[in-house]
């Protein structure tokens, strides 16, 4: 089978000053998923930061990365309706609108925050990007954090707002959401339907053991800086060396990584 690697380069979160090798300037950014891109990850999820390294979702950066890298790569393109808290939704939602990528992210539920506050995806919130997504041909990426969610999924699927077959990404180890155990993940696996497309991640020490069970039950798997900042115990990870090592437990399992236009394939997107 041919093997998914998702490229999560930034995320909102991690800190620059913990690992330095987190790409936070459009040019950082476009430049680091060309090295990915060239290690074997077919789809790159981005974030993007501020000058000062916090997360946000100013357009124009957005705008630039995205140019950068399609002008240099043919990889995927998913793009995030999460970067940051306390945005409006179309903060969260015109760069998808005016960009048009292949994937973007579809959070099925809010979930809190340490120390404080929630990531906030209402039923209200989660249907407008739904049908936006629809309308402007870009695929929900479903983040799934906790069961309960995969449960949501169906409402949406009911009302229309996501469309079979959907593909899952499974977010363990977020706080209070499903702990990262190999046991958790083939819990949930055995609620999607047939047909439907998965990836998974693992975040902080949860990595290696979803990316190998990910591996193991014929799923996608996403590696990536925004998730875990480590490579092993005490050494800092850079984002070609987790893809590097994906694409080698990949291959050493008998499968193959998937080009860009055979991820499109399997997800059923168009660039
Ligand atoms: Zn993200």
């Amino acid at each position: 089978m041919k093997t998914i690697i998702t490229a999560s380069l930034t995320g909102a979160i991690s800190p620059k000053e913990k690992n330095s090798a987190i790409p936070c300037t459009p040019k950082e950014i476009a430049e680091d998923a060309v090295r990915v891109w060239k290690e074997g990850a077919s789809v790159v999820h981005l974030h993007m930061r501020d000058e000062k390294n916090q997360g946000s979702m100013d357009h124009a950066r957005f705008r630039e990365t995205v140019q950068r890298i399609r002008d240099n790569t043919d990889i995927v393109i998913n793009l995030t309706t999460s970067g940051k808290v306390g945005v409006t939704d179309d903060e969260r939602i015109g760069h998808v609108i005016e960009l048009k990528p292949e994937l973007a992210t579809f959070d099925a539920g809010s979930i809190n925050f340490l120390p404080d506050g929630i990531f906030d995806n209402t039923a209200g919130f989660l249907s407008k990007i739904g049908k936006i997504m629809i309308e402007n041909g870009v695929k929900p990426e479903v983040e799934i954090m906790d069961v309960g969610m995969l449960y949501a999924v169906e409402y949406y699927k009911a009302k229309g707002i996501l469309l079979d077959p959907v593909h899952y990404q499974f977010v363990m180890g977020f706080f209070s959401g499903i702990a990262p155990t190999p046991e958790n993940l083939l819990f949930m696996l055995d609620k999607i339907p047939e047909g439907s497309t998965w990836s998974a991640f693992g975040i902080g020490t949860g990595h290696m053991p979803i990316l190998y069970t990910a591996i193991a039950k014929g799923g996608h798997v996403r590696v990536g800086l925004e998730d875990n900042i480590y490579y092993a115990k005490g050494q800092l990870a850079t984002n070609s060396m987790l893809v590097a090592r994906a694409a080698r437990a990949i291959r050493e399992f008998g499968n193959e990584v998937a080009t860009p236009e055979e991820a499109r394939k399997i997800l059923g997107v168009n660039k």
